[in-house]
């Protein structure tokens, strides 16, 4: 399976300054097909940009957050079947952010990554620790304990997410996990998804956290490391494409 490089664009971005990074991604990637699968979750508002400019390329685009609800009375929130209306591919679910900054709980997530599955979009389950967590030597558990809340609640549909281990410490500090410190997790995620599907080599496994064009190389290389979940690097264009070209 080709490996996944996702872009987390996070609260960044304008349609002016969209159009000129969009343009010059397509510039890059014109003329070949790339060696991975690439996609761009990006501010709710701008799906319709986005969609309108890269629909046709090799770039799949997708949101950052999806509710738990279906429809009604939850001000603010976006519901999968809109995200479904803008022909999303992926939703991000669970990313550290929103469970930090948002209270989201681990069946909160499960749920938003069911809703998702339900209308045919790809939820990107993000797990990972906090730097406390490492330090107290927890790392393993509290990934276990985030993907079994999503294995519960989307059962027979495991095999169809994508899961993204972003240790907490990792992401936008500048420091990246060691390839040896991914691959670890990953390893652990992936046992863990073998006891609970038919087809755990389908989920795809990436890893965010600082992930740049200097260490993208040695962190893909790794056995179980799917790809990529970016976030400064996803709003540089010759950041990314490095990083997709790495991944090829
Ligand atoms: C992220 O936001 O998911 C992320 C990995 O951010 P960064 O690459 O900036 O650490």
């Amino acid at each position: 399976m080709k490996k996944l490089i996702a872009g987390n664009w996070k609260m960044n971005g304008s349609l002016a300054a969209n159009a000129t990074l969009l343009e010059a991604l397509l510039e890059g990637l014109r003329g070949s097909t790339p060696g991975a699968d690439v996609a761009l979750c990006v501010p709710a508002p701008y799906l319709a940009q986005v969609q309108s400019l890269l629909q046709g390329s090799p770039i799949a685009w997708g949101a950052q957050d999806v509710s738990p609800h279906a429809q009604g009375a939850y001000t603010g929130e976006v519901s999968a079947a809109m995200l479904q209306d803008f022909a999303c591919r992926y939703s991000l679910v669970g990313h550290s952010e929103r469970r930090q900054q948002h209270g989201e709980t681990d069946a909160v997530v499960a749920a938003k990554a069911q809703r998702a599955l339900a209308v045919g979009i790809t939820p990107i389950v993000c797990v990972g620790e906090t730097l406390a967590e490492r330090q107290a030597g927890l790392t393993e558990a509290v990934v276990k304990r985030q993907l079994a809340a999503v294995i519960h609640t989307v059962a027979h549909c495991t095999s169809e997410i994508v899961l993204a281990y972003e240790p907490v410490w990792a992401i936008g500090t500048g420091q990246t996990a060691t390839p040896q410190q991914a691959q670890q997790v990953h390893a652990v995620l992936r046992a863990q998804l073998a006891a609970a599907t038919k087809h755990p080599a389908r989920v795809r496994i990436l890893y965010g956290g600082s992930m740049n064009a200097n260490n993208a190389a040695s962190l893909l290389a790794q056995a179980d490391v799917d790809g990529g979940l970016l976030g400064g690097a996803s709003l540089k264009a010759s950041d990314l494409l490095q990083i997709v070209a790495l991944a090829g």
